[in-house]
């Protein structure tokens, strides 16, 4: 077991190379959501601190901005080689911020991230590629990429390490100075991360400060010296981020909520594909508060009987809850009481609305782990399965961002579809199937950004990753963080 964090904590935020407390010296409580203890403290920044890191954003750009990309990469790098040093203790913090259990953090996030930094080192030099064309018989025309200049990237309490990384990374690569603003339910993780990488790069050029999105994230996204704003959360945020900066408008990459489906046709390895829908689809990734979260199982109708005896099993076999910092653990707790209410309201609406509870459907830590008085207030969900015959309902059309999915049964391919698209989002969807041609179809018919085919969840760095419809557009990627810029040369 990895040695637990006992004491509680102070974190600062991160502005011009030094970390600070905020201002005014006010503070905010982070809880620990397997156990709903307060166990750090964060700063509770204000219009002042967001000031000071456009500030010093600003001034750093020059210089960063102009450096060759091959100089930019060899920074990114070095902070993808540091990672290792510090892995142990970035996913305990993870770990305890936002309850996504350590054996998935230490094993499936921290070499993610130092992944991502060598990619986008390699991605700098793309970043700053043009094309050069003969407009006229003497005239010279070519193109070049610029960064933006100062990028804010507002991230969730979900997936803090991966959203500050592929935002940061990719834009520093391109060339621009940046500002993570990390959600304040979540943002230990984020200012220590923070603090180790500026140890690497100039002054300015990465900032972090902690404090509300009504404060602090509205100050940084209106600012007028802030150039691109790229978001990673939910709907509202994306709403009120269109309104604040509608005066004086920026481009924006969103990314956001979903209500993916994951679809199971007959002709699939059915035991594969219990294990793929249940634990890699949803329960597995931080107990379904992942974007991506395979929410929605459509499976055939001929196979219904035997495909939810398999997840059953696949379900109570491996889904076990616990300690957060225990290797064993299968899966943590909801992140936060907020989130907790809304996971375990929805789990009664979806009684109510005639869902059939297949597994699972009981909440709270001391109803679900009796024996340890430590956990009994954490925000603990059982992994749950409700059956329902009707998409429409609203446990099938709203984000729950749990561990909750419905079972829908369909009859066709083109049922499948139909169902599957019926969604205002289109982040990810998940095909089982040994049929090749269906396969393809299934891949061409999907309103989705990802398409994933006999596996879920599995994101390569080296390709985009974005939404469709509701759930946002564009991508974390060198090319959206840096534009072109057109010039004509007349020769005599
Ligand atoms: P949220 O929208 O409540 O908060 C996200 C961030 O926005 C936080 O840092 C918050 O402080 C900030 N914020 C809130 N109001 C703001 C404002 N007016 N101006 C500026 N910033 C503001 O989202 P959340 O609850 O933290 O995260 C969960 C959501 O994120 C879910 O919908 C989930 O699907 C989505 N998500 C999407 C992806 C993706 O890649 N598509 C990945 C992870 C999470």
């Amino acid at each position: 077991m990895t040695k637990a964090l006992n004491a509680v904590k102070t974190f600062h935020n991160v502005i011009n190379g030094k970390t600070v407390p905020s201002s005014s010296g006010e503070k905010m409580d982070s809880y620990d959501p397997a156990t709903g203890k307060v166990w750090a403290t964060i700063p509770s920044s204000t219009v002042e601190d967001a000031e000071a890191s456009v500030t010093a954003a600003r001034s750093a750009l020059p210089a960063w901005s102009s450096l060759p990309a091959m100089e930019r990469a060899n920074y990114l790098r070095r902070i993808g080689d540091l990672l290792s040093e510090y892995a142990d203790e970035l996913a305990e913090l993870e770990t305890k911020d936002n309850g996504w259990v350590i054996r998935e953090t230490k094993h499936g996030l921290i070499p993610v991230l130092t992944s991502m930094w060598h990619d986008a080192a390699s991605a700098a030099i793309l970043g700053s590629k043009g094309e050069t064309v003969q407009v006229g018989t003497n005239t010279v025309g070519y193109s070049l990429r610029e960064p933006y200049g100062v990028v804010v990237g507002i991230i969730p309490w979900n997936s803090a390490l991966w959203t500050f990384t592929i935002k940061a990374a990719y834009a520093l690569a391109g060339g621009n100075t940046v500002i993570i603003k990390p959600s304040e339910l979540a943002s230990v993780a984020s200012l220590r991360y923070g603090e180790i990488i500026q140890s690497i790069l100039p002054p300015g050029v990465l900032n972090v400060v902690s404090g509300t999105g009504a404060e602090v994230g509205d100050a940084l996204v209106r600012h007028p010296k802030v150039n691109k704003v790229s978001l990673t959360g939910s709907g509202n945020t994306a709403k009120a981020i269109a309104q604040s900066t509608s005066q004086q408008p920026k481009p924006m990459i969103l990314e956001l909520g979903g209500k993916s489906p994951n679809i199971v046709f007959e002709d699939a390895d059915l035991v594969k594909a219990a294990q793929g829908v249940t634990l890699n689809g949803i329960f597995s990734g931080n107990a379904g508060q992942i974007c991506v979260g395979g929410s929605r199982i459509l499976i055939q109708r001929s196979i219904l009987d035997e495909m939810i005896a398999l997840m059953k099993e696949e379900v109570t076999k491996n889904i076990s809850l616990g300690n957060t910092m225990d290797m064993q653990t299968a899966m943590g707790p909801v992140a936060n009481e907020m989130q907790f209410k809304k996971v375990c309201s929805y789990i009664e609406l979806g009684k109510q609305e005639g869902g059939e509870v297949i597994v699972g459907g009981r909440y709270g830590g001391a109803t679900l782990l009796p024996n340890n008085e430590e956990l009994a207030d954490g925000y603990w969900v059982e992994p749950t399965l409700l059956k329902v015959d009707s998409n429409s309902l609203r446990i099938c059309q709203e984000e729950i961002f749990g561990p909750v999915a419905v079972i829908i049964p369909f009859d066709t391919e083109e049922e499948a579809i139909a169902i599957a698209n019926d969604t205002d989002y289109g982040l990810g969807a998940g095909v089982w199937t040994s049929n090749l041609d269906r396969a393809h179809r299934m891949i061409r018919s999907l309103e989705s950004g990802n398409v994933w085919v006999n596996t879920y969840r599995l994101v390569g760095t080296e390709l985009p990753f974005g939404g469709k419809k509701n759930s946002g557009y564009g991508t974390d990627s060198v090319l959206e963080y840096t534009r072109e810029k057109t010039c004509y040369i007349q020769l005599s």
